[in-house]
């Protein structure tokens, strides 16, 4: 069973009501459906201040006109009139009779249409006391009523109206039909309910008052029920203890787009990392309180701290702050109300647009130097394509740094950094730390393995970081995840889209969500430069041993110093672990089961001894090469992370050499190409991503992406 309710804007006029049909219609021939429907727009509050006047039956009868004609017209008509007169008349409980002459015209409309359709009286169904529902009372006669009428394919039902013990009718309090919807999803076991109304779901907040709010996609019942007490009008506070008690989801979605997936309150989708979701304010007097509401825990006090300043900041005179339930609540005079919205919201919730994007590079080799030229050479194209430019504010190499908030020239680089201060293993992070301001970026082109214990500082800073470092991603599973919500919490961003495939935007194709633990198949992928660059170059063909490649390659520095390090998988592992934490995994090192790509005696001695040994093994090699060549295979140096529901964390991951044949994309590679070879559920064929993993260029073209996209 569907449960959708619309509220008043969506049954607002005939124009309307019509959009609300089509949406019931669609799902309709899906499932069965209860209807919950809101007075006409405004309706309520007349009948509450004025009565019945002659604009609300004007109203009601304009839309009966639009929607019939003929027979159908005059009955629906003379039905709306009877109300109408009932309530003239002196009926008590007037306000509860806007949803019954919304629903009478609604499911008319619906038959007329050729749908089995029932009306269903809320008041005899749903009991309350005192605004709570009283579930004993309420849900087994919904469930008998729809039990009752297997052939009825929409039920509709007036929202807001009840009866309390005694029989006597009334309401569940005003904007109380978004509960009637859950009431009725609950008692019937619905598999789903869906909110209709004029905004696209729970949104960042009150979008009237910010028109830069966002919608939320996904938000846990806690959360919602926070924004919703607080003041976002969106939802009525006691809709979410029905759903959630039994277990269904609320989607919040917009009659007037439909095709926006609008908000899922569950929690299914809740993240693990704290997150602030959004700001809800309301009116106390003269006084207006604001709600920073999170999920899973965000640091409130540094929060608090935060919104403080931004408050400060902007002149607003703070009467009260405080944390509240691990929410931020801050207290304003209402007439500064919307203004503190707007610069909470600023800071909280939207993307810095800062047009000059100041830069702190750590590392001043192959990369940091193609960086650095990227940036002289591309600057124009930059501010034309995106508005943006990035100045160089600081930059380090092993010895020295240099920092200036004026920037530095690319060109100036070099000389800067010969007359640069001492580089102290320490003095540049703390003086990027003391003289960055939030929205910068550091930007991590290091081989170091330390850096990144200080990338916490930085977030905490609102400094955001872009790192081409693996060392500095292969962390532990929780110090990464630390990491990233550290980020989050502080409205800063993360990135490292080149420390796999370099310039290939393998992360970009994660963020969409199509990649997750849910509807991951496998991700395969051929990503260590150098093993590519070693096997696809060998042939076997007697021109260069095998162990002659390799030390060529060791001499020009491509591989490790020891390049027994890459033949032994290190290298493939810190990227199967990145690309498997973005998809959702916790993989940890120890996860993975490396078969290196030669026995372990190779691996038990000094590299002169490896090297004459592999010397020594040539003849074994070409005959290997023949033998494949005859089978028409390539070997390759495979990572994997693979589905597996009984494997304590739902998949495999590997890294072995594996054959494989021209109907693979891992046979086609050359030099130091790589391909990830994605399996998801959302696809209907493997996306297959494909580019060389290797050059400085490509690396820094990819850092510059992932500036540009902070
Ligand atoms: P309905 O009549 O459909 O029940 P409501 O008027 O009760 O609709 O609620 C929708 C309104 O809630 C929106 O038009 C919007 O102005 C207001 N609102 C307040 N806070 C929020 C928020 N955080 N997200 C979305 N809408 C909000
Ligand atoms: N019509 C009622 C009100 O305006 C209930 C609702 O729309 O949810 O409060
Ligand atoms: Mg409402």
């Amino acid at each position: 069973m569907h449960v959708l309710k619309f509220g008043g804007s969506s049954v607002a006029d005939a124009t309307n009501i019509s959009k609300v049909l089509d949406i019931v219609c669609d799902i309709a021939k899906r499932d069965r459906v209860i209807l919950v429907c809101s007075a006409i727009k405004g309706c309520t509050d007349t009948l509450l201040n004025e009565g019945v006047t002659p604009e609300l039956t004007g109203r009601h009868e304009k839309i009966i006109r639009r929607l019939f004609t003929g027979r159908e017209r005059e009955e629906s008509l003379d039905e709306c009139r009877k109300i109408f007169d009932l309530l003239a008349a002196g009926t008590p409980h007037i306000e509860a009779y806007g949803e019954i002459l919304s629903t009478k015209i609604i499911a008319r409309k619906l038959a007329c249409d050729g749908i089995r359709t029932q009306w269903i009286d809320s008041r005899s169904l749903i009991r309350a006391d005192e605004g709570k529902v009283i579930e004993s009372l309420s849900y087994p006669y919904i469930m008998a009523t729809v039990d009752a009428h297997p052939e009825i394919e929409v039920f509709v039902a007036p929202g807001f109206i009840c009866s309390d013990r005694e029989g006597l009718v009334t309401t569940l309090g005003r904007g109380g039909s978004d509960y009637s919807a859950a009431i009725f999803a609950a008692g019937c076991k619905a598999s789903d309910l869906e909110i209709w109304t004029d905004v696209p779901g729970i949104m960042t907040t009150n979008p009237k008052d910010v028109p830069t709010a966002r919608t939320i996609p996904n938000i846990s019942y806690k959360a919602a029920l926070d924004l919703a007490r607080y003041g976002a009008k969106v939802l009525y506070p006691p809709t979410i203890a029905p759903a959630m008690e039994a277990g269904i989801a609320i989607n919040i979605r917009n009659t007037f787009d439909p095709s926006n997936p609008g908000t899922v309150i569950s929690d299914r989708c809740v993240s693990d990392v704290p997150v602030w979701k959004g700001v809800a304010s309301a009116g106390s007097g003269e006084n207006s309180v604001l709600h920073i509401v999170g999920e899973g825990k965000p640091d409130a006090e540094a929060a608090l701290e935060r919104a403080t300043a931004v408050l400060k900041k902007a002149g607003i005179r703070i009467i009260r702050a405080s944390v509240e339930d691990g929410n931020v609540c801050v207290i304003v005079h209402s007439e500064q109300e919307k203004e503190s919205l707007k610069a909470i919201h600023k800071d909280f919730f939207e993307q810095k647009n800062n047009s000059v994007t100041d830069i702190y590079v750590a590392g001043y080799g192959a990369v940091g130097k193609a960086l650095v030229g990227m940036i002289r050479d591309g600057a124009a194209n930059i501010a034309e394509k995106t508005g943006k430019e990035i100045r160089i504010a600081g930059i380090a190499n092993s010895k020295a740094y240099v920092i200036d908030r004026e920037g530095i020239k690319p060109e100036d680089v070099e000389k800067r950094l010969k007359s640069g201060n001492c580089g102290k293993a320490c003095g540049f992070t703390d003086a990027v730390l003391e003289n960055a301001s939030r929205g910068a970026v550091f930007v991590d082109c290091s081989n170091s393995e330390t850096l990144q214990e200080s990338y916490t500082a930085f977030f905490r800073r609102g400094i955001s970081v872009v790192s081409s470092n693996r060392r500095a991603l292969s962390v532990p599973f929780a110090k990464y995840a630390s990491m990233k919500s550290e980020a989050l919490v502080n409205g800063a961003s993360f990135r490292y889209d080149t420390t796999v495939g370099a310039a290939i935007p393998v992360m970009e194709s994660f963020s969409s969500g199509a990649v997750n633990p849910d509807s991951l198949q496998s991700i395969e992928a051929v990503i260590s430069c150098t093993m590519n660059n070693i096997i696809t170059g060998y042939d076997g063909a007697n021109t260069e041993s095998f162990a002659t490649l390799l030390k060529k390659a060791q001499d020009i520095g491509l591989t490790e110093k020891d390049p027994r390090m890459d033949l032994g998988g290190q290298d493939a592992l810190r990227k199967i672990l990145i690309l498997a934490r973005e998809a959702g995994i916790p993989l940890e090192s120890s996860d993975v089961e490396i078969e290196p790509m030669l026995g372990k005696e190779f691996f038990d001695c000094s590299l002169e001894e490896f090297y004459r040994k592999l010397e020594e093994d040539e003849p074994e090699f070409i005959a290997r090469e023949k033998e494949l060549d005859e089978m028409n295979k390539r070997q390759r140096f495979v990572a994997s992370v693979v589905k597996a529901p009984k494997s304590p964390l739902g998949f495999k991951a590997a890294i072995r050499m594996q054959l494989v044949g021209m109907d693979s994309p891992f046979y086609w590679i050359s030099g130091t190409e790589n391909v990830i070879s994605i399996k998801s559920d959302f696809f209907s064929s493997p996306l297959v991503l494909k580019g060389s993993g290797e050059g400085a260029k490509f690396a820094a073209s990819g850092i510059i992406n992932d500036i540009l996209s902070v």
